[in-house]
């Protein structure tokens, strides 16, 4: 019936907003893996980006109110540079991810772009400033054109193969059946987890944010791919503010700054070189991935 006596551009009205509604959730999925709780404030304003300065002031956070994550943590990060956050897994480094994005309020403290609390900018013009490039990228079941493109719809078709290029999934995308046209996602064609990494690195190159947040954007990869990215990483980082957690710590050893995150506090923060002579926890976690890297 209601196929019937509804005008069919209507429901293809209905049809655009759901498949969008599905692709907003899928977007944040990623680092985020929750609905969002958060609502723009009635007067809220677009944020205004100046240099993309990150700063972090007495943040503090928790899933639980029992059980604090984030204790009370003081981070800047200056426009155009790179921090990197460190700690052992469960540590909060992805939690600082989506409290950025604001996928959750502080409990205390607060969390601002360029002066401007992220709690008072819309969601929307919050989420257009940063690019996120997560461990785990998702699929939309829709082409691998259409999974780039979406970084940035008014794309062209060379601007979304110049970003495959960069991400180097190029070459295996021409290898498909159907080249940039193959369905893939849960009901396509289903890639490895470093294939989907690169189209997740090839959307977000293609988005060209101001603000990048790298949540071990490399780790699926194999080192010898891992590296020729990271330099096509680095380089799109020229300019911007980066904020990327690290994997491997190889990876960061050029930041501008190391932040090193554990039982909710920062603990060590510095160049990698003024952390090593530090001889604390960056050294520790240093000589222990050596030592893993010997034995690999
Ligand atoms: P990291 O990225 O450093 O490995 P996370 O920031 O992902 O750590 O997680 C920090 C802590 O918060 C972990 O103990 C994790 O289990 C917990 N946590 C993460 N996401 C949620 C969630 N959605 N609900 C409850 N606890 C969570
Ligand atoms: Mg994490």
């Amino acid at each position: 019936m209601i196929q019937i006596t509804m005008p069919l551009n209507f429901l293809g009205t209905v049809y655009r907003e759901i498949r969008q509604a599905l692709i907003d959730m899928g977007d944040m999925f990623d680092l985020l893996e929750q609905p969002a709780e958060v609502q723009d404030k009635p007067d809220a304003k677009d944020l205004e980006i100046k240099g993309g300065a990150i700063s972090l002031s007495g943040v503090a956070f928790g899933y639980d109110e029992e059980r604090p994550i984030l204790k009370g943590i003081d981070l800047d990060v200056p426009a155009g540079q790179t921090v990197a956050i460190v700690g052992s897994s469960g540590s909060g480094k992805s939690t600082i991810g989506r409290l950025l994005f604001r996928f959750y309020d502080v409990n205390g403290g607060a969390l601002a772009i360029d002066g401007q609390d992220v709690r008072d900018v819309t969601q929307e013009s919050l989420h257009a400033q940063i690019g996120v490039v997560p461990q785990d990228t998702v699929l939309f079941n829709d082409t691998v054109y259409y999974n780039i493109a979406y970084g940035r719809p008014d794309a062209t078709r060379d601007e979304v193969i110049a970003a495959a290029k960069a991400a180097k999934i190029h070459d295996f995308i021409e290898s498909l059946p159907d080249g940039y046209e193959t369905t893939v996602g849960e009901r396509g064609l289903k890639l490895s987890g470093g294939e989907k990494q690169r189209v997740g690195i090839a959307r977000t190159l293609l988005k060209d944010p101001p603000i990048l947040l790298l949540d071990e954007a490399t780790s699926a990869l194999d080192t010898e791919t891992e590296l020729e990215i990271q330099a096509e990483l680095e380089h799109m980082g020229h300019g911007r503010t980066v904020i990327t957690i690290a994997h491997r710590l190889s990876t960061i050893a050029n930041a501008d700054k190391i932040v090193v995150l554990e039982d909710g506090h920062v603990v060590e923060q510095g160049t990698h070189d003024e952390l090593l002579s530090l001889d604390g926890r960056y050294a520790h976690l240093w000589n222990r991935q050596l030592d893993e890297e010997e034995i690999a």
